[in-house]
Formats: structure tokens, sequence, C-alpha cells
């Protein structure tokens, strides 16, 4: 709005001279980094970091709306033409803290923009017209400081299952409607508040409503900040986690005075949503179905020792509970010299075997013997992101088992909220090795089970 002025008087200056200012005006999309959390996934979040011109009014008839126009690339120094080494960095950090909250989901959050492989990105009009008619697909645009809307972003809600539909369908949103927007230009090196606000504006996409403070009936916070800062702390997605450790989803109020409700977020996510569904991390559940720890050396391979802890229930999830959730198990063997583990939340993405920032998990670590009895837990570091277990143990085959520590119930001046304890995490450690003997005599089992079938049938 500061350069309106300015650009009146060049657009008098140079009315006869449409060619001229549609090439001052032309926009360069920089080429953004590929990444993308479960590729073939039911639904994509295309997180958009290299600008957009938007056609027409967003919002259509109904409020909030307005013309976004032309959104710049994300930029931390300036230069909206082309993405530099630390705003690459950048990127990548903001898409893996927003890929987090969907880990468990059938969700791709992607940078790889889908109108290219569809052949459908010749102009912005041409992809955003794209974006429309693909159900199940969102395209979110992380960029600019939103002068056209305020706040921090905006999205329409429960849009982005369905292709746009004309005659009412949602909810007279308009041509447009599945795009929504971040306005990371408010605070570009504020990276976990670009990268939760994407996952909330992909949220109301999905059918969430915000996560409220209620006193009494009475709102007193539409977004609720959680139950403070610093370690151990989270906030609701749906609400401002924009300064929580944790921003996890959550049970908690919903709506406005007088008519407040519960809303269960992952309930929504996966009900609300044709399609939606949990996807299992394919790590063994049990210590009888135990996935073979990865080991290099003697140390834990932590590319190949890692899952996600998500609800047990898809039709009932429960945040508050250990056995509300799945667990994971490795099977590993000992020597009789030091074992140490390590078990760290969250994803690996920027850096191998380091944590990513955005961990939405709370983990506990368990340690158990060849006949199922436990052996050890895991201690919590202060920061509560990571536990570590060091022991001498005796010769022979152990399970780390890899849980939930089961949510946290929190209750304070706006009654009692409940949070989920679910996400990625990895081990890594040392003097450990691989278990071929339980591997061999499983192969041995089905191979003898394979053997009875075919005689089986042969008669
Ligand atoms: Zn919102």
């Amino acid at each position: 709005m500061r350069f309106q002025p300015r650009g009146l008087r060049q657009l008098a200056l140079l009315a006869l001279s449409a060619v001229f200012v549609t090439t001052a005006f032309a926009q360069v999309h920089p080429t953004a980094p590929s990444f993308s959390s479960r590729p073939g996934a039911a639904y994509t979040i295309y997180l958009n970091y290299a600008g957009f011109n938007f056609s027409g009014t967003w919002g259509g008839t109904t409020s909030p709306s307005g013309t976004p126009g032309i959104t710049p690339a994300y930029t931390v120094d300036g230069d909206a033409t082309a993405f530099s080494v630390a705003e690459v960095a950048n990127i990548k950090n903001m898409w893996a803290r927003t890929a987090e909250k969907f880990r468990a989901f059938n969700v791709n959050v992607t940078t790889i923009d889908p109108a290219v492989a569809a052949g459908q990105a010749g102009s912005d009009a041409t992809r955003q017209a794209y974006y429309d008619s693909t159900a199940k697909l969102m395209h979110t645009v992380l960029g600019g400081s939103g002068g056209w809307s305020g706040g921090g972003g905006v999205s329409f809600i429960g849009v982005t299952e369905n292709a746009y539909g004309t005659a009412g369908q949602n909810g007279g949103a308009g041509p447009g409607f599945h795009t929504n927007w971040g306005f990371s230009a408010l605070a570009p090196n504020d990276l976990q508040f670009i990268g939760e606000v994407a996952a909330h504006e992909n949220g109301h996409g999905l059918w969430l409503r915000h996560q409220s403070d209620f006193t009494g009936n009475t709102l007193s916070n539409t977004y609720s900040s959680g139950n403070g800062t610093g370690n151990n702390s989270y906030a609701p997605i749906m609400g401002n986690s924009y300064d929580s450790q944790r921003g996890t989803w959550r049970v908690g109020d919903t709506g406005s005075t007088n008519n407040k409700s519960t809303q269960n977020d992952v309930s929504v996510l996966l009900q609300a949503n044709d399609g939606m569904l949990l996807v299992d991390d394919g790590v063994g559940h049990s210590l009888a179905t135990a996935t073979a720890m990865g080991v290099i050396g003697g140390n834990v391979d932590p590319t190949t020792t890692k899952g996600y802890i998500m609800p047990a229930s898809s039709a009932n999830p429960n945040p508050i509970g250990e056995a509300n959730y799945t667990k994971d198990y490795f099977s590993f063997s000992a020597s009789g010299a030091p074992v140490s583990l390590t078990l760290r939340d969250g994803s690996q993405y920027i850096t191998p075997g380091a944590a990513d920032p955005g961990a939405t998990l709370k983990s506990r670590l368990r340690i158990f013997d060849s006949v199922g009895s436990l052996v050890g837990i895991g201690v919590l570091d202060g920061s509560t992101l990571f536990s570590t277990y060091n022991a001498s143990l005796g010769a022979g085959t152990y399970f780390a088992e890899i849980s939930s520590f089961g949510g946290l119930s929190h209750t304070g001046n706006f009654g009692t909220q409940l949070y989920y304890d679910m996400g990625s995490y990895f081990l890594t450690g040392s003097g450990v090795g691989a278990v071929p003997e339980p591997a061999t005599m499983a192969a041995l089992g089905l191979g003898v089970l394979a053997l009875h079938r075919r005689r089986k049938s042969s008669k």
C-alpha cells in the first residue's frame, strides 16, 4: 500500500505503453528445492515458497476476501527473484516443520508444484485453475505480508477434499479457494512461525476450527497459546503455537461465547476428509514382530532405525495414555560390553542422525530382554526431546521399545485441554550388534509353513 501513489503516477505516465508496463511487473519464480514427505499420498499440500500471481478476488463474495495480486517469493535478503543458500536451508527447515505435523497421515507435504507434472504450469492463472479443479490438493503460498488480508495467514475451512464446484459448493469461496496463505514476510527469519502457520492454515482446509480458550462459556482467546513456553510446553497447531516447544494436535475447546464445543483435531482430520487415514510406519509393533535394528560397525544406523508413533485407533483416537498409541520395537544384540542408546524425537530431513526442529512426539524408551522382561528405561533429558539408556548388558538378544509418553492433560485457567504426543523418532547409539539369528529362524519357520501348504495343495 505504501507504493500506491508512485504506482499510480507510473501507470499514468506509461498509459500508452501497455507492453512495457506488463514487462515491468512480470514476476520471476525462483526454483525451490524439492522435498516431499510422502509421495503418492491421497492428499497433497503443496508449499509454494516461490511466489504467485493470484487472479481475481480471493474469497469470492464471502468474508474474509481480498485481492492478493502478486505475492513475492519467500526472501530474507530482499531479492525475491532467487533463493540464496541461506534461503534454501530455511525452506527445508520450514517444510520439515510443517511436514512433521502430518507425518502419520496420508498426506504428502511437498515443495514440488504438482501443476508441472500435470502440464498445467504455463502461467499462474493456469496453475490456479488446476489447483481448484484437483480434489485433495491445497496450494499454500508462503510469501508476502498479507496486507490485503491481515493476520499471519488465511484459509477457507473444509475446502481441500473437493474440487471446485459452482453454485454454492465450497461455501461461496469462489475460484481460487484451493489456494491458502502464510504471510512469511511478516517475520521471514521466524522459521517456527512460518512452519506452524502453514500447518494451521492447512488444518483449516481439512475442516479444523480454532483451538480456543474459554472462561466458563465465554470466549477469552480465539487462539489458545497452550500451557506456556520452554521445555515441555505444548500449544495447539489450531491456536497459537508460534512460541511453544511442541505445536501439536489437541482435544480442546472451539466455538464462540455460549456456543462452545469440543474438537478432537485428529478425529476431525480422519473422519471429515474423504480418504484420509493414518499410515503405518512399517516397524514391528510387538516383541514377536520386532524389526531388526539397523547396525553399522557396532553403532545404530539412525537412517533405518526410525519410525513414528500415532494413535492406535482411527475410529476413536485418544491423546491421553501410552496404550492409546502404537508402539515400535527393534531387536538388537549385546556382547557384554557397554551399550548406549539415545531415542530422539523428531524427523531427520535436514541432517541424518540429527533431530529436525519442530518435533511433535514426546517419546519413551524401554529395553526388554529375549524373554520379554523389562531390563531398563531410558532417562528423559530435561529438554524432554530425547532419552538415553546406558548399561552393560549380558550377551544376548534384546529389544528397544519406543512408545508415546502418553500425551499431556493440562488444566489451567481455561479448563482442561488434551495434547497428542505423536510423530517421528529415531535411535542413535553404540555397543550394539545386529540379530541375524531370530530373522533366520523366522525365515525357516515360514519356509516350513510354505512346504506344508504345498503338500496340502498337491493332494
Ligand atoms: Zn486460523
